[in-house]
């Protein structure tokens, strides 16, 4: 893996920081931090203290961290929304003018950078699996560079949406569940047959305890 200290003196203050937090550089990286800078502009957005700005992201995959860094959107907050369709296609939401654009990649990736023998090269060697981590990296440093290079509107389609309120992240009293006796928000617990409070890991246990014997 590259040190956070091979980043070049090109790279953007705000990409850096997306760098530092996430650990490395790479395309899926690349791709959050161009519409979270996108978003930013366009809904003339500041980091999120609470909840006023809302990502929803439909993929689990690295591009989720320039949110959280940029847009103050974060999983602790609630306001970080991951539906995991595999798309890499985004929501950016803005409570205060109640304004939601989404965004999604355009096409199949190709690379345009000026290295293009080389990138060639290196997709060869990663397609049949005799690539170096070494040039692994190279690679993904090869097509963030690339992405970064380009006009976003090459990228990303960007569409407005229509503005649905999301609701605020639940805030519920804890219950202590009444088998292993651990503090649980009690909206997330299960109601047994006879009215017992379970914690959703002993409900399961439960109900496979029940199978188990029903099948004895
Ligand atoms: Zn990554
Ligand atoms: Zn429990």
């Amino acid at each position: 893996m590259e040190k956070i200290e091979n980043i070049s003196t090109t790279i953007p203050e705000d990409l850096k920081k997306c760098i530092a937090f996430h650990g490395h550089q790479c395309p899926g990286l690349v791709y959050g931090y161009l519409v979270a800078r996108q978003a930013i502009k366009i809904l003339t957005l500041k980091r999120s203290r609470d909840e006023e700005v809302v990502a929803v992201c439909e993929n689990d995959s690295c591009a989720v961290d320039p949110f959280q860094v940029l847009l103050g959107t974060t999983a602790g907050k609630g306001n970080l929304i991951i539906k995991d369709y595999g798309k890499n296609a985004y929501t950016i939401l803005n409570r205060a003018s109640k304004t939601a654009y989404r965004f999604s990649r355009k096409q199949h990736y190709t690379y345009k950078g000026k290295d293009k023998e080389e990138f060639a090269r290196l997709d060869a060697a990663i397609s049949e699996g005799s690539e170096t981590t070494r040039e692994r990296w190279h690679h993904k440093h090869l097509k963030s560079e690339d992405l970064l290079s380009r006009p976003f509107d090459e990228v990303f389609s960007t569409e407005k949406v229509e503005f649905s309120m999301p609701p605020y992240a639940p805030l519920a009293r804890s219950e202590a569940c009444s088998t292993c006796g651990e503090m649980t928000m009690s909206t997330k617990m299960v109601c047994a047959d006879n009215g017992n409070l379970l914690c959703i890991p002993c409900s399961k246990k439960i109900s496979t305890d029940q199978r188990k014997s029903a099948a004895e």
